[in-house]
């Protein structure tokens, strides 16, 4: 991802469809993965103290990224 992608990110928008609502994935210390449910991009992100601190962009169920159960994570960023 570029700075300005990174940005729309991290101010809660998806960087590809500018869509707002994302569902969680898997978690792992303060990294969580997300997709946006507008277009379904993958994000890997981490946020320490209620700050963004890394966002990087993973594959989407499309792109070979698995399949995420929808009961197996608490919700997030709604
Ligand atoms: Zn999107």
């Amino acid at each position: 991802m570029n700075g300005e992608q990174m940005e729309k990110l991290m101010d809660g928008h998806c960087p590809d469809c500018g869509g707002s609502i994302f569902r969680p994935g898997p978690q792992g210390g303060i990294a969580q993965n997300i997709e946006c449910v507008g277009c379904g991009s993958r994000f890997n992100v981490a946020r320490h103290q209620g700050q963004f601190v890394t966002a990087q962009r993973i594959p989407s169920e499309a792109d070979g990224g698995g399949v995420w159960r929808e009961d197996m994570f608490p919700r997030v960023l709604q």
